[in-house]
């Protein structure tokens, strides 16, 4: 198979992502009162509702509607006043009820978009310089570095509901084919779930993975979940097609399913393009089918095809009125909505005079971003960039710290008290305990000297011992200053401040 930039000089990728997220933050299911829960005993979180049982009758749950509104509005879409619950038909045991309660043609949320910015090695991945976006609203920009922004439009996001997990024993990997037995937890069933669609706008593996990224980073700071792809309370079908280059019509789109991190991600959709454009440069056809990404073979399989009509009978659920949301209630999801990414990002450039790729990785995650603004929470504006530095280059795991601690050694270096690899060590010394770096420092006696009356001495030292460097530097070759700082460095047992060693030294040199 040719490689995935190979491919792209003559091929276009057409990507579009469906997108499920369990509201996990929720106490209970979607139209009962069942108490949602991932590790309780198998199906003792049920009821008469969930199980679908004659004459039960749903209420929707009002935190969950509030969720996918704040969601809707994070992500720029229009919420529709006025929609309606469906029923759509299927029967497999995984839903009792023989239908999953959904949204019709209008869903919560319509038509919103975000906007990515692809920086670093995946920006490399979209070959065609002066492109337009999908929707043909603007021209694509590159930044020197190749680094671009694209906006993404979203199709919609709707509100249904999970269905009951399903375990299979004695087959291979967990899987129905050869099982001897398979049980069902209806623990799940009804779990509040919102799907968002995006349009057929990415056009790159890395694309997809960062609106992935993106969006999860959205839907955590809500709060609305825990947006977890190793669990499944966040999943992701990914949809692709290729078309010559030039071209405007699309190609038949394969899904891609069992994608649980960024990683699988990226690489089922690298490895699907390149098969699609292998088999189209052979003369064959794509089948519109759903294949399954093997992450340990790295490929992907053919799961089923596509059934051609919706078979699934989609009608209003007469147990669910219309809803018609009012202009409180969505000025209220408005008012609950914190401070997202983006507006933080920007926000740690601006007042703090971060770079854009450090503010970045601290405004992403909101566990890590409130980590940093803890560490903030009385250091002097002078300080801030070397928190920011040392959170971003030398704290390998944050929950490992206390915020106080990481503010503690930034103020040391900041004071130029210790040096970074000293930092790193006293890092390491502290691991997950409560010991203050300003002790640690001390007992390991790494305080940094930088009084002049005690570097001074050495200076003088190291200057009568090294007469050949001396000379050299008299000489012409100024580099051998470098030299003379190790030495100082050595002397003072790595304390001395090799700043203003340089500076000493170059002061009795020139004088
Ligand atoms: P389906 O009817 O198969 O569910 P939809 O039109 O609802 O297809 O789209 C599902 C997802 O597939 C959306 O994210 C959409 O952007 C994407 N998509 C639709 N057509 C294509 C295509 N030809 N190539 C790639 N992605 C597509
Ligand atoms: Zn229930
Ligand atoms: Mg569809």
């Amino acid at each position: 198979m040719k490689r995935l930039n190979e491919v792209l000089k003559d091929w276009e990728a057409v990507i579009g992502l469906e997108i499920h997220t369990e509201l996990t933050t929720l106490d209970t299911k979607m139209f009962c009162n069942c108490k949602l829960s991932h590790d309780d005993p198998p199906n003792t979180n049920v009821c008469p509702v969930c199980l679908g049982m004659p004459g039960a009758l749903p209420v929707p749950n009002k935190k969950a509607i509030q969720s996918i509104v704040m969601a809707g509005l994070a992500t720029n879409c229009e919420i529709q006043k006025h929609s309606t619950f469906y029923r759509k038909h299927y029967f497999y045991p995984d839903m009792s009820k023989n239908f999953q309660t959904t949204q019709g043609s209008v869903a919560f949320c319509m038509h919103g978009h975000l906007r990515l910015n692809v920086t670093g090695d995946g920006a490399k991945e979209r070959p065609v310089w002066e492109d337009m976006s999908s929707d043909g609203s603007e021209e694509i920009k590159r930044e020197k570095d190749g680094s671009y922004q694209v906006p993404i439009r979203i199709q919609r996001i709707h509100m249904e509901e999970d269905a009951a997990k399903m375990v299979h024993e004695g087959g291979e990997e967990g899987r129905i084919s050869g099982a001897s037995e398979s049980f069902i937890d209806y623990n799940r069933c009804g779990t509040p779930l919102i799907e968002l669609v995006t349009e057929p706008d990415l056009r790159t593996p890395e694309e997809a993975r960062l609106f992935m990224e993106e969006l999860q980073q959205t839907f955590k700071t809500l709060g609305i979940s825990d947006c977890s792809m190793e669990s499944g309370s966040m999943r992701c079908d990914g949809n692709i097609s290729l078309r010559r280059r030039g071209t405007k019509e699309l190609g038949t789109k394969t899904e891609m399913k069992n994608i649980n991190s960024f990683k699988s991600l990226h690489d089922a959709l690298e490895f699907e393009i390149c098969r699609q454009a292998e088999v189209l440069e052979e003369g064959g056809v794509i089948y519109q089918e759903t294949r399954h990404w093997e992450p340990s073979r790295k490929c992907t399989i053919v799961m089923r095809v596509k059934e051609t009509a919706d078979d699934y009978r989609l009608m209003p659920d007469p147990d669910l009125a219309p809803f018609d949301l009012t202009d409180d209630f969505i000025e209220e999801c408005h008012s609950k909505i914190p401070e997202l990414p983006d507006a933080k990002c920007k926000r740690y450039e601006k007042d703090y005079g971060l770079k854009s790729a450090d503010a970045q990785q601290l405004a992403g995650d909101p566990e890590v971003s409130a980590f940093f603004e803890e560490a903030l929470d009385g250091a002097k504006k002078k300080v801030i960039p070397t928190i920011a530095n040392v959170m971003v280059n030398l704290v390998p795991s944050y929950n490992k710290l206390r915020a106080k601690q990481v503010r503690t050694i930034s103020e040391l270096l900041a004071a130029d008290q210790i040096t970074f690899a000293q930092a790193r060590e006293v890092l390491a010394d502290i691991d997950g305990t409560d010991k203050d770096p300003e002790k640690v420092v001390d007992a390991q006696g790494m305080r940094q000297v930088s009084d002049d009356s005690a570097l001074e001495p050495i200076v003088e030292e190291v200057l009568g011992r090294c007469t050949g460097q001396v000379n050299q530097y008299h000489d012409g070759n100024k580099k051998v200053i470098g030299y003379l700082v190790g030495q100082c460095m050595k002397a003072s047992k790595g304390r001395g401040n090799p700043k203003r060693f340089n500076e000493l030294l170059r002061s009795h040199l020139e004088a």
